[in-house]
């Protein structure tokens, strides 16, 4: 039995099977698109779209170190790229 990579999200990734609903790693929550616009995160010392970057950067070590139990599409849909 082979198992499946689960899909790894970004901030601001859209879910699968899903397009209603994208991914928050601040509240590690699936949200409507609004949230992001909404000022609850707006204290943190990045944006919401600069968070997506830095997690963006770092994903090559991420996905080197779980070993292929991970897997995020080259371009998924993201409501903050
Ligand atoms: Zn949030």
């Amino acid at each position: 039995m082979t198992e499946q990579p689960e899909r790894y999200y970004l901030n601001g990734d859209q879910k699968e099977g899903a397009p209603d609903l994208w991914f928050c790693s601040r509240c590690d929550l699936f949200v409507s698109e609004v949230h992001f616009s909404e000022d609850h995160h707006s204290k943190q010392t990045l944006s919401n779209y600069e968070k997506y970057l830095a997690e963006i950067k770092s994903l090559p070590i991420y996905m080197k170190n779980t070993r292929g139990k991970m897997r995020r599409p080259a371009n998924p849909p993201n409501c903050l790229a």
